[in-house]
């Protein structure tokens, strides 16, 4: 299936969201043609065909071992219902910026703020999909500190630890942007420059930086390098400020996201998993649909390996301290519920 169709293989509102996704055995459904768009395979003998068993797991017709299709997922283990997840994501990809962990607590009744960050983590976690293809044709690289920047009282802003980003934006003759990429970098050296440029941008295009010498040999490595010198912008009365306008669009954007939608409470830690769905958000803005781009999060998860709450708590950078390992988890309520019968009316019959 190439291109899904909207109001078939995705809700295109959140009117069908609802009407599709009435109980915890819709959505299941709905992750079992995802993942298994041809009918049950077994992921373990690669056997097609088996049984659908009373608890919704199936049993493989050739090696008879039970599993589901959130068996591996991010979906595996969690005792939070899938009207809830499904809703989740709903918000997640539907919303132009987003949602945070408070705000998904709050609108749909979960227990803890622990539940809520987890399962935002857990969808942020497989936006990254392996082997993508590069930027390609000409690329904007730059670097710039990211994070660290909380609202603080009075009106000042608090420095906190902020984290070294490189990014790279594809630009269009004569205005407008393709596509970004953005990483955490150790430093600005030429080895982490160059690694950054080659994992992300194909060779044969245009690089264009300034005149940091971290960037030179670009060109050796397949490479057309465009470098802008600020002293020569300067000299030739330009704004040097200005001579990357897509990168520093894009850095102020992230910034305004980090600091608005998540109030900038977003840790050093954590904050490649905000990079990657700040790009992946962006880089679908222009999207049909936001339903496609629900649709999109939930394939990529039934395809992604489970992501284990101590995961996400554990720092991937030894020598730092982890952040703080939220406490308690509260398990949300079904969002598939009876009718409630009006009890407006009801309060009134007492
Ligand atoms: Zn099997």
């Amino acid at each position: 299936m190439d291109q899904p169709r909207a109001g078939v293989q995705y809700p295109r509102s959140v009117g069908e969201l609802q009407a599709w996704f009435r109980t915890d055995d819709d959505c299941l459904d709905y992750l079992e043609w995802l993942g298994w768009p041809d009918g049950f395979v077994c992921p373990r003998c690669g056997h097609d065909g088996g049984w659908r068993m009373y608890d919704a797991r199936f049993k493989c017709a050739g090696c008879r071992v039970r599993t589901s299709v959130t068996a591996g997922t991010i979906f595996d283990r969690t005792r939070t219902p899938l009207t809830v997840w499904f809703t989740a994501c709903w918000l997640f990809a539907s919303g132009k910026d987003g949602i945070s962990a408070l705000s998904l607590q709050r609108t749909l009744e979960i227990g803890s703020y622990q539940t809520a960050w987890a399962m935002l983590h857990r969808l942020r976690s497989v936006l990254v999909r392996p082997g993508r293809e590069r930027l390609n044709g000409t690329v904007e690289v730059d670097e710039t500190f990211i994070g660290g920047e909380e609202p603080g009282l009075r009106g000042g802003r608090q420095r906190g630890k902020k984290v070294l980003t490189c990014i790279a934006v594809e630009v269009s003759d004569p205005k407008g942007f393709g596509r970004c990429r953005m990483a955490p970098i150790e430093d600005a050296s030429a080895s982490a420059l160059h690694a950054f440029v080659t994992d992300h941008v194909e060779p044969g295009s245009t690089v264009i930086t300034d005149g940091w010498s971290g960037y030179f040999g670009l060109d050796r490595l397949g490479y057309v390098h465009d470098r802008r010198s600020q002293r020569a912008a300067r000299a030739r009365g330009q704004d040097a400020g200005e001579l990357l306008p897509a990168v520093h669009r894009i850095a102020s954007l992230i910034k305004r996201w980090l600091l608005g939608t998540h109030q900038g409470s977003t840790d050093a830690d954590h904050l490649p998993a905000y990079m990657n769905e700040f790009v992946f958000r962006f880089n679908r803005r222009n999207s049909r649909s936001r339903g496609l781009v629900f649709y999109r999060v939930l394939q990529l998860a039934v395809d992604h390996d489970p992501v284990r709450y101590k995961d996400l708590i554990v720092t991937k950078h030894p020598g730092k301290t982890p952040p703080t390992p939220p406490t308690s988890r509260g398990k949300p309520p079904s969002l598939e519920r009876p009718r409630a019968d009006r009890p407006w009316r009801r309060a009134d019959l007492r």
